[in-house]
């Protein structure tokens, strides 16, 4: 159902001191999807998503966007592919407005953007996405939902066609929870692929199409239909009881 993959993981291997993280790991993600990413606590979901984001460079393996074999040696590679993550901890300057947030360090098309273009894109991705921010509210005092759509108003303004959350909704109300997961159907819905990182099993099976779950850093299987599997037979799979 998901032609013409964003991302071709394959072979991913990275180990700290000796230490294997990630062993042989393969991940796709297709145009229009959200795919899962489950696993306890230190399975190596951060780290597969560091290596892809260009935070660290794997031991082995290869990765494709788009079709196109790519060397994320670091951030701005990732970037440049059309890759954003929005970790758990913002990287916001609490001082400055919204709008300034966005316009630093954003490389627009042709240079940097400038107040105009960053009105204008808010304004397009508050109606692609329904993610409306006030441009001119200081950070400082946005909650921490709002801040956390700047940070992905902030990916999607640097051209992300492929959005990769950390564990998103730890620091989200219910309510932020449902407006986070609206906006993120309608990225699908408009091609985006979205990687979403989690170990809460209802909000995998809610939300995305299809789930890898990593165990021990190796891929422990894959979950075709989160909404029709049970969050016991999830479970089974992350701790390695099946
Ligand atoms: P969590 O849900 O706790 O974030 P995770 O599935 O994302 O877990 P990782 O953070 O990728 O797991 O960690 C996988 C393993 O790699 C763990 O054993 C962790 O201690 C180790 N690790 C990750 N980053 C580093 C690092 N920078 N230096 C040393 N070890 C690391």
């Amino acid at each position: 159902p998901f032609p013409s993959p964003l991302v071709a993981m394959r072979g991913i291997c990275k180990s700290f001191s000796g230490i294997p993280a990630n062993v042989d790991v393969d991940l796709t993600l297709g145009r229009g999807e959200i795919l899962g990413l489950l696993g306890e606590n230190g399975a190596g979901k951060t780290t597969l998503m560091n290596i892809l984001f260009g935070a660290y460079r794997a031991d082995a393996g290869t990765i494709a966007v788009e079709g196109r074999p790519l060397t994320i040696a670091r951030s701005a590679d990732a970037l440049a592919a059309g890759i954003g993550m929005v970790h758990q901890h913002f990287h916001l300057a609490p001082r400055l407005s919204v709008l300034d947030n966005l316009l630093v360090g954003l490389p627009g098309r042709g240079g940097r953007l400038d107040r105009t273009g960053g009105l204008d894109g808010l304004a397009r991705i508050e109606r692609q996405f329904s993610l409306a921010l006030d441009p001119d509210r200081p950070v400082s005092t946005l909650v921490i939902g709002e801040q956390q759509r700047l940070e992905i108003v902030k990916a999607l303004l640097r051209g992300a066609r492929i959005l990769i959350l950390d564990e998103p909704t730890a620091v989200l109300t219910p309510a932020e929870v449902d407006g986070l997961f609206a906006a993120l159907r309608a990225m699908a819905a408009q091609g985006l692929g979205i990687i979403f990182i989690s170990h809460k099993l209802n909000e995998v099976r809610a939300l995305t199409h299809r789930c890898l779950v990593l165990r021990h850093g190796r891929v422990a299987g894959e979950i075709e239909a989160p909404a029709d599997t049970s969050a016991a037979a999830m479970a089974r799979l992350m701790c390695g009881q099946e």
